[in-house]
């Protein structure tokens, strides 16, 4: 097909030749990061087959249950197959896991007793941890159990800080939580191998303890996964990666047997565990998800590493930077200004098959101490593997920008960005 053809089409959508121009150098530059991320997708996707194929996937298992889900095949060979993909013993993949903070909630509270101690040994975790373990104080949370919690900061320079973690592991240390994303935060995302000498380095002081990672935006990013590097436990959402955009809810805890089963407890009731659950029909969607994820991973990550060049170029701060590996689906960009914030935003929006026609606006979201504006047109709701931005009106002014269905998505997200940005004359080409 003759380039002037898609030239045409972008133009149709409001792109500019001047903006096309910017963005085609750029992207041309980054041919090698580009293969290098289509042939950790082939890896990844094979590893999923591969899994799909030992557990015998048939359509019997796309069947849906009802009421009690006693021996729902497909739901248990669901968790077989993230079993095998993430090499672990167990996991619990559930529609009755509502969120990412679910999974998680449901995996502390799960191992945790009166008494045991949670560490985070790598600074803050994600916003909504804080009222689940009771940083923030919340009526049920892990606090008012009788659950205490230590957290040991990162270095200035983001390494963990081996001197403190250790002098913080204690008799009651049962739970040691390690979040691999920066979520949402300035600091760096940790790769599964740095994840791996924590984890080792936490076990040589006290072996017994369950190490759990927060593996939200990080799936199939890498060919490795945390519970590959000494992880008892990872924990994640299915309107992010490993949904690979199809899965309507759900999250997942995959690992140990015993800490697993404890979870399961948790989430249903002592003695039912994993037995019960009924699937619903959301079998079929959370299978494909799971099928699809690795190149729906692979586009967003394309989308982030072009989002990074161009606003690099533009002489803005992005994290991580044009060059840096990636081990999240995350990228931040800095405007120093509301109105870079608010532009950005736009145009993601504009660039959406969903909810294109309307603007985002700042609001005082609950939880926050700023507006925020928020740019989504997802078909899941709140979904983050889709395209999606957001960012706080305050200081530094940076927005968070993750997702993309298709690299061809992400990109034309960038582009509308980047058209709305030299529109409100916020950039100058
Ligand atoms: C998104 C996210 C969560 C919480 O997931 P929700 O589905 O939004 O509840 C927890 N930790 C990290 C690192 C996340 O990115």
């Amino acid at each position: 097909m003759e380039q002037n053809v898609i030239t045409g089409m972008y133009e149709t959508l409001g792109i500019s030749q001047k903006v096309l121009d910017f963005a085609a150098d750029i992207e041309e530059q980054l041919k090698p990061r580009f293969q290098e991320i289509d042939e950790r997708a082939e890896y990844n996707q094979l590893k999923v087959i591969h899994a799909m194929q030992e557990c015998r996937v048939s359509d019997v298992h796309f069947s849906a249950t009802t009421g009690y889900g006693y021996n729902d095949l497909g739901r248990d060979t669901l968790e077989e197959v993230y079993s095998r993909v993430f090499h672990t013993e167990s996991a619990l993949v559930r529609p009755q896991l509502m969120s990412g903070t679910h999974a998680l909630h449901i995996a502390l509270s799960g191992n945790l007793r009166p008494g045991d101690e949670l560490l985070s040994p790598a600074g803050k975790p994600y916003d909504t941890l804080e009222e689940v373990i009771g940083i923030r104080d919340s009526a049920g949370s892990l606090k008012e159990y009788g659950v205490s919690y230590r957290q040991v900061d990162l270095l200035p320079d983001g390494a963990f800080d081996y001197d403190n973690i250790a002098k913080a592991i204690n008799d009651k240390t049962k739970l040691v939580t390690i979040q691999r994303s920066k979520g949402y935060d300035p600091r760096p995302t940790f790769s599964v191998r740095q994840i791996g000498e924590l984890i080792a380095f936490v076990k040589r002081i006290k072996p017994e303890v369950i190490c759990m990672v927060d593996n939200c935006y990080g799936e199939f990013v890498e060919t490795i996964e945390p519970t590959d590097a000494g992880a008892d436990m990872i924990v994640g959402s299915l309107i992010k990666n490993p949904g690979g955009g199809l899965a309507p809810i759900g999250g997942y805890i995959a690992g140990r047997k015993d800490c697993v089963d404890r979870a399961s407890y948790r989430l249903s009731a002592p003695g039912l565990g994993k037995e019960v659950g009924a699937s619903l029909g959301l079998n079929q969607p959370l299978y494909q998800g799971l099928f699809l994820s690795p190149t729906v991973v692979a586009g967003a990550l394309k989308g982030a590493v072009f989002a990074a060049n161009i606003y690099e170029r533009l002489g803005y701060g992005v994290v991580p930077n044009g060059s840096e590996s990636r081990h999240d689906i995350i990228q931040a960009i800095t405007f120093g200004s509301p109105e870079g914030v608010i532009s950005f935003c736009k145009g993601i929006q504009a660039a959406a098959p969903v909810d294109s026609f309307v603007t985002p606006e700042p609001w005082d979201m609950p939880g926050y101490d700023s507006p925020v504006i928020m740019a989504a047109g997802a078909f899941v709701q709140g979904s983050s593997i889709e395209l999606s931005a957001d960012g706080p009106i305050k200081p530094p002014y940076a927005v968070y920008f993750q997702g993309g269905l298709t690299w061809y998505h992400a990109k034309l997200g960038i582009l509308k960005s980047l058209q709305q940005l030299v529109d409100d004359g916020v950039v100058s080409l």
